[in-house]
């Protein structure tokens, strides 16, 4: 079991497949993104070596994200072989959605089990402009066909940001009216590459749920208000799915944090909002054994911090959040 020294049994583990993007939302990366040479990227057989031996270790969840998770080549292979490694029990990924309606359904036979989808609106107008150019309709199919492939419950994800989709809350609450899904909506947080963006435009997780209540009515805790994951969840009345809240930034999680993250290129990240990392591609590649790769990873979990630093106006920088995975 890989314990920090405050006591945390970390055990769940954020793959982030590639960097690349077929979106470039607008509080994530810039237009002009550069991503990574592929050869920069873990190799296939790479990522399963580093997931053979964080299980060895005791992490038996994985969620798979990016950049795009759906963009790598094989997907659907590495989802098979990761989901069949020894001592791994979850499997999930976050998607931007717009390649399920395709992959859905052997992303599920693979052994997936849960896809947590991000759409920040319903408005075809607004989409594109958060996103660039997408379509929302591609994501809704996307999300429908993950409901029909049995990839349950469905959750998804908001960013909103000031002056462009403040009130579509309203709107994507309200899916949890007709849908047994999870709405989450998660406060901005700032990285490398639309800094500025995301420390000017953020919303609040209070600021949100009033503006949902304003017009919905109030909504009832769920669990006692123990977290799902990272969301406080509530529900609307009539309501059969649930509303979720991600206060990263003003109500942190910290203490009950139990996630590590492996960046594309092979980077060990303890937290998402702290610089420290440690390389594990290159000793891999330099030909370091399981062995020395399991205590590398066993001395930077001890190591993981706390918690962020974003009240005292300590931002991680070194890296934008695609280049993350979240
Ligand atoms: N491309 C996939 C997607 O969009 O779901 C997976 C990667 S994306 C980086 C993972 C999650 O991070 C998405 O739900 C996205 O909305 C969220 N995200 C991106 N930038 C963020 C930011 N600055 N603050 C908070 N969440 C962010
Ligand atoms: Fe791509 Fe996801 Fe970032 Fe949007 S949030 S640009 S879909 S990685």
């Amino acid at each position: 079991m890989a314990t920090d020294r405050f006591g945390r049994n970390i055990h769940y583990l954020r793959i982030s497949l590639t960097d690349h993007c077929n979106l470039r939302c607008i509080y994530c990366m810039p237009e002009d993104m550069t991503f990574r040479p592929n050869a920069e990227l873990m190799q296939d057989d790479e990522i399963f070596t580093l997931t053979r031996i964080f299980a060895s270790l005791g992490f038996d969840k994985i969620r798979l994200t990016g950049g795009e998770p759906t963009l790598r080549k094989n997907v659907v292979q590495i989802v098979n072989e990761i989901a069949n490694t020894e001592g791994i029990r979850s499997v999930s990924m976050t998607t931007n959605g717009l390649l399920l309606n395709k992959l859905a359904q052997p992303l599920k036979d693979a052994g997936l089990q849960r896809v947590n989808v991000s759409i920040d609106t319903l408005d075809p107008e607004k989409f594109k402009r958060l996103t660039r150019w997408g379509k929302v309709e591609e994501v809704w199919e996307g999300i429908l066909a993950a409901e029909k492939a049995g990839l349950k419950p469905v959750k998804l994800n908001a960013v909103i940001a000031t002056g462009y989709n403040e009130e579509d809350v309203i709107p994507l609450a309200a899916l949890t009216l007709e849908h047994p899904w999870q709405m989450r909506f998660i406060e901005m947080m700032p990285f490398a590459g639309a800094t500025e963006f995301q420390l000017t435009q953020m919303v609040t997780a209070k600021q949100m749920k009033e503006e949902i209540e304003s017009e919905l009515g109030p909504m009832e805790i769920v669990n006692d208000g123990k977290l799902d994951g990272e969301a406080r969840l509530y529900r609307l009345r009539g309501g059969i799915g649930n509303v979720g809240f991600i206060s990263s930034v003003s109500l942190p999680f910290c203490s009950s944090c139990t996630r590590a993250r492996l960046t594309s290129d092979g980077v060990l990240r303890m937290c998402l909002l702290r610089e420290k990392e440690l390389d594990l591609l290159t000793p891999l590649r330099q030909g370091a054994t399981p062995e020395e790769i399991r205590s590398l990873i066993i001395d930077t979990v001890w190591d993981k911090p706390w918690g962020h630093g974003l009240a005292e106006g300590a931002y991680a920088l070194n890296r934008g959040m695609s280049e993350i995975g979240g």
